[in-house]
């Protein structure tokens, strides 16, 4: 047998060395074309900064898709990492660990979760929605029997299991996989008089949970109208339905509070039964939670009815206690509103005619285009050092670090004044 000869870097030893190109072709035979080619291949980051396999460093404007709140290789979270898995890294739900539960005890108090509500610990926002797709299912019976229907709404995005799919409202996720679970009706987005249309009558007694996000994040950064959530409270707790409020990608700080629907212009101070989380909980290690509020939603998976190998494991749990703990240590919430009050403002004074609104909340930006060039804007930030996202073809999102600075969210801004007047009209560049 050959000897391995492994540093402590062990995983960086079976890598080896490789430029951006060499990695990208190495990408497209060994990995499923899920996601299309890669736009780069990264190797190191730190702060609001990665740098690709060439060398080059870009600013991450996109934080991993709204995950790694405290930027790359933060010192606080890597040791948290480090001693956990130095001291036990998993074990399995027959045990539970401190990390695991103090993690759940911090969720409940961040969430103003009332006594009886519980905590239920997954790896992914995906499997979040899906504990909570569960939920809705054991919201059985109403006044008028069975409950059958589940409300989401057009535009919506709640995850990419069967389960989760079901509540997705985009047609090219969904067709190539149908039939999905089944009731599950879509609400145009925002509109008060439907909503209220869906739970007219007795068939308002089957509704048995319904799921929104206080801002969509993959529709392009949209809000719910004021007073929006405020009435699907009034209505859900009428009718016994489940208000689920998907907050995987709003949660955690994101929008400067600890979760979007405790903005009082967003949530109206609405307390729903399900908040679901990922993304930023565990500030870039995998990490989710279903937060039930109150003894009747916390009590609706019974003992056996759910389960998860991972779920709540110590170094997750650990990483999730760390990123809360350096957010509050640092008071990075108010560093959010502010910084993301003053680029948003910056972003609109650019009077660029490219740019027919920049909107969002705290550090969830949505920089809406007059033409649909956000793929060319993307890529042409991308070329020049900056990592943003075009989440539909008008609309560039940005959801970076919470540790960024406004002269570094300046360049960006910078980037965009320099932009050509007239992509997109086929006369410019
Ligand atoms: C990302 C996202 C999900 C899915 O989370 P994964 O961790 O990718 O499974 C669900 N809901 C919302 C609102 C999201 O942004």
């Amino acid at each position: 047998m050959t000897e391995q000869h492994l540093t402590p870097d062990a995983g960086a030893d079976l890598v080896g060395p490789g430029s951006v190109a060499s990695w990208t072709e190495r990408y497209g035979h060994a990995l499923m074309d899920t996601f299309g080619a890669p736009q780069r291949v990264l190797v190191r980051g730190e702060g609001p900064y990665v740098w690709d396999a060439d060398g080059t460093r870009y600013l991450d404007l996109l934080g991993g898709i709204a995950v790694n709140s405290l930027g790359h290789a933060h010192p606080t979270l890597t040791a948290a990492v480090s001693a956990q898995l130095g001291t036990l890294g998993h074990i399995s739900n027959f045990f539970a660990s401190p990390t695991q539960i103090a993690l759940a005890e911090r969720l409940l108090a961040l969430a103003d979760a009332p006594e009886g509500s519980r905590v239920f610990l997954t790896n992914s926002g995906t499997e979040a929605t899906e504990a909570a797709f569960k939920m809705a299912r054991r919201n059985s019976t109403g006044p008028a029997g069975p409950r059958t229907r589940v409300l989401a709404l057009e535009g919506a995005f709640h995850g990419r299991s069967m389960g989760a799919l079901a509540l997705t409202s985009k047609a090219a996720y969904r067709e190539p996989f149908e039939p999905l679970p089944g009731g599950v009706e879509f609400l145009p987005f925002g509109d008060t008089a439907a909503l209220e249309a869906a739970f007219a009558g007795d068939a308002g007694d089957r509704v048995a949970a319904l799921f929104l996000e206080p801002i969509q994040g993959e529709a392009g950064v949209l809000p719910l109208p004021p007073g929006y959530l405020a009435r699907a409270r009034e209505l859900t707790a009428a009718h016994g339905t489940l208000l689920v409020l998907d907050e995987v990608q709003t949660g955690m700080g994101r929008t400067g509070t600890w979760l979007a629907h405790q903005h009082p212009h967003l949530g109206g101070g609405a307390r729903p039964d399900v908040v679901t989380l990922a993304k930023g909980l565990g500030g870039g290690f995998p990490v989710g939670a279903v937060v039930a509020y109150g003894e009747r939603a916390a009590t609706l998976l019974g003992r056996g009815q759910h389960g998860t190998t991972f779920g709540g494991n110590p170094v997750a749990s650990a990483a999730a206690l760390a990123t809360i703990g350096v957010i509050e240590r640092d008071g990075l919430l108010a560093h959010v509103t502010e910084l993301g009050a003053w680029w948003r403002e910056q972003l609109a004074a650019l009077g660029h005619p490219l740019v027919t609104e920049v909107r969002g909340e705290g550090l969830l930006i949505a920089v809406e285009l007059t033409a649909p060039v956000a793929a060319d804007v993307a890529a042409r930030a991308l070329a020049a050092g900056f990592v943003v996202n075009p989440c539909t073809p008008s609309t560039v999102r940005m959801a970076p670090p919470f540790v960024l600075t406004r002269e570094q969210a300046a360049t960006f801004t910078d980037f965009l004044a320099g932009l050509p007047h007239d992509l997109g009209t086929g006369a410019g560049a």
